[in-house]
């Protein structure tokens, strides 16, 4: 299935006045609608639900989410049917906002629920619930993040990535692919995640999947939470983007270079320091006002 998406990927090197290197690994070239780290989030749940003889798949997410955008896009080239539980009830009556409206017209069946409602996602009731409700589909949790996600994020990183590189930088949203990464990485690289939502829990969840411990998630460059911007995140965004001709994304990828290059101007690194960014893509989203919720 995934495989036939042809991968390819390029690294760009920024060209910065600072004593380390900074080398972007453009996953958002993967693939227009299957960006960035969503390709590899759902490989394998696709592989297991066809195993298992499920053609058709169920997830979670809110009106701008990426992992929504890219499971409809992903469920209508393989030939499974879809649907979407999307967050907010009161959406129901309003016109579709880009990503639900390419969503639907891949394919995939949006059903509104109460943003309280929606909060159950994860609880065994509400599951259990679920999927009496609807037998035949398999189900992938909010954000895409289980283990056969973080199994399929193993694969961003090849042998030269593992040698190459001191530091691996990338967005975390769930910590899935963030996860993947650390487990893939060698021992010598340090994980640096740049957390889009704010708060301690991502850590906690991130500890429960890895032994390993070199790594850090730092929620300081979210802006005050999820989908929140700040007209200094907006401008560097901007200027960022006219000056290195790479584009980014306000709910993670702005965030997560914004940090790092604050970071470098406070000489975080030690000098010589080769960091890789993962820039996990998401680019669907970055003409509409993300959901503030
Ligand atoms: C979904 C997404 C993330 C977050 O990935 P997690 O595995 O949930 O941490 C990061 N960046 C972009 C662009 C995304 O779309």
């Amino acid at each position: 299935m995934f495989d036939r998406i042809t991968q390819s990927v390029t690294y760009q090197q920024l060209e910065l006045n600072a004593p380390v290197t900074v080398t972007v690994k453009r996953l958002d070239q993967i693939h227009a609608q299957i960006s960035g780290n969503k390709f590899f989030k759902l490989k394998y749940n696709f592989l297991d639900a066809e195993q298992q003889g499920l053609k058709k798949v169920l997830t979670f997410g809110g009106a701008y989410s990426n992992h929504i955008a890219a499971t409809a896009y992903a469920a209508q080239l393989f030939g499974f049917a879809s649907i979407g539980i999307i967050r907010g009830e009161e959406l129901k009556d309003k016109a579709l906002n880009h990503t639900l409206a390419t969503a639907q017209q891949l394919g995939m069946q949006l059903h509104f629920v109460s943003r309280q409602h929606y909060r159950e996602k994860n609880s065994p009731v509400f599951l259990e619930q679920l999927q009496q409700h609807y037998p035949e589909y398999y189900l992938i949790p909010e954000g895409g993040t289980n283990a056969l996600a973080i199994q399929g994020c193993k694969e961003i990183l090849t042998a030269e990535d593992r040698h190459n590189y001191d530091v691996i930088c990338c967005a975390v949203g769930t910590g899935g692919t963030m996860t993947g990464l650390i487990e893939a990485s060698s021992n010598h690289q340090h994980i640096l995640g740049f957390s889009a939502l704010k708060g301690d829990f991502l850590k906690s969840d991130v500890q429960q999947s890895t032994s390993k411990q070199n790594w850090q998630i730092s929620d300081a460059y979210c802006c005050g939470g999820y989908a929140k911007t700040s007209p200094e995140l907006l401008q560097f965004m901007q200027s960022f983007q006219n000056r290195h001709h790479l584009p980014l994304e306000q709910v993670y990828t702005a965030k997560m270079m914004y940090g790092l290059m604050d970071l470098i101007g406070q000489n975080h690194f030690p000098a010589g320091s080769r960091i890789l960014v993962i820039h996990t893509g998401g680019l669907q989203g970055r003409h509409t006002n993300a959901d503030p919720s």
